[in-house]
């Protein structure tokens, strides 16, 4: 009830009446009072007028369940939602939940956590109260080699949701990060539970800086925070419901050709590595080349130096600048 309470007043953006919002949500006045009462003491203001009713004039940069169901505006995306105060990781989390069988759509948000995770075993720095940490559950009928692309069309929708909320320019590296001039702001890990022929279950983990004032000192020369790079702090709530909205959007596309030739012609308008000179990092090699954007499964295109133009397979290589992370 203290979501919808939320929607409504959000909603509104002017005083609702006690009796309006008793007689919309069918409780009682003592129940509408009670919740008013939880939603000042987690940091709402709440202005209470006699004959007028209640109007939220603020609210805190919370992402608990309650915040979140009140702002989203989706179909199934996060229409079930996990919100933890502290957590290992949000993808580890979603997984055991599928494990349970927790739906399509299952989001899993904290606030903090522990043992935030990147690309092959790389650590994600995860402090408290400032970022997104967020998982979205997926359970896929597509067969498990397209899934991967699913990293990319989050790329796209988180993009998108950033683009709503904060006025920088961002650019996506490819396949799995977004970046504000050189710096890393969001990470994505895609990882998933396949039989030989059908998928069991997707989870899409992204972590967004968001709120953060100073990066720890093993990042700072290539990461940064939307607050860093702005000057101005954000709600992440809102960022979060954009980019679930985004995503859905985009899943729908996704799938009715599974794979992303709607998709790509955006994606390579905001990727950075795009007509770049970039390092390939592959397992046994190091190689220079010329990104020329992505194509419709989602694998880079590059014109190594003897002018043969091959696809490379995100899992297999990490893409640098020549000089850097980015460029
Ligand atoms: P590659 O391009 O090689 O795959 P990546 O940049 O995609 O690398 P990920 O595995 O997605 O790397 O993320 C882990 C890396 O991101 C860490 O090794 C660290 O360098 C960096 N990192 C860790 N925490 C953060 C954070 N909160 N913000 C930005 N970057 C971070």
């Amino acid at each position: 009830m203290k979501a919808e309470i939320l929607k409504v007043l959000r909603e509104c953006g002017d005083y609702v009446s006690g009796q309006q919002l008793c007689e919309q949500l069918q409780v009682s006045r003592t129940a509408v009072w009670k919740v008013i009462n939880q939603l000042k003491e987690e940091g709402y203001e709440v202005e209470a007028i006699r004959n007028k009713g209640y109007r939220i004039t603020s609210s805190p940069d919370i992402i608990t369940k309650e915040e979140l169901a009140s702002r989203l505006d989706t179909e199934w995306a996060g229409q079930e939602i996990y919100y933890f105060d502290e957590i290992d990781s949000t993808n580890t989390k979603a997984r055991q939940l599928a494990d349970q069988g927790a739906p399509h759509g299952t989001l899993v948000v904290a606030d903090c956590q522990h043992a935030g995770r990147g690309r092959r075993g790389r650590v994600w720095e995860s402090p408290k109260g400032k970022n997104i940490y967020m998982t979205l559950l997926l359970r896929p009928e597509f067969s498990p080699d397209k899934a991967s692309m699913l990293t990319l069309v989050m790329a796209l929708s988180v993009y998108e949701g950033l683009k709503e909320t904060v006025d920088l320019d961002l650019k996506i590296k490819w396949p799995n990060d977004l970046v504000c001039g050189k710096k890393k702001v969001v990470g994505i890990l895609t990882e998933m539970s396949t039989e030989i022929d059908y998928i069991n279950h997707v989870v899409i983990g992204t972590g967004v800086n968001v709120n953060l004032e100073e990066l720890p000192d093993e990042i700072k020369d290539m990461a940064t925070s939307l607050l860093l790079e702005s000057g101005g702090k954000q709600k992440r709530s809102a960022i979060i419901s954009a980019v679930l909205k985004h995503f859905e959007k985009n899943y729908e596309t996704f799938i009715k050709t599974c794979d992303l030739s709607e998709l790509q012609e955006q994606y390579n308008h905001i990727l950075i590595n795009k007509d770049q000179e970039v390092q390939i990092l592959g397992e046994k090699e190091v190689y220079t080349a010329h990104a020329l954007g992505i194509n419709e499964k989602g694998e880079l295109l590059i014109r190594k130096e003897d002018g043969s133009i091959v696809a490379i397979y995100a899992g297999e290589v990490s893409v640098r600048g020549l000089y850097g992370y980015v460029s």
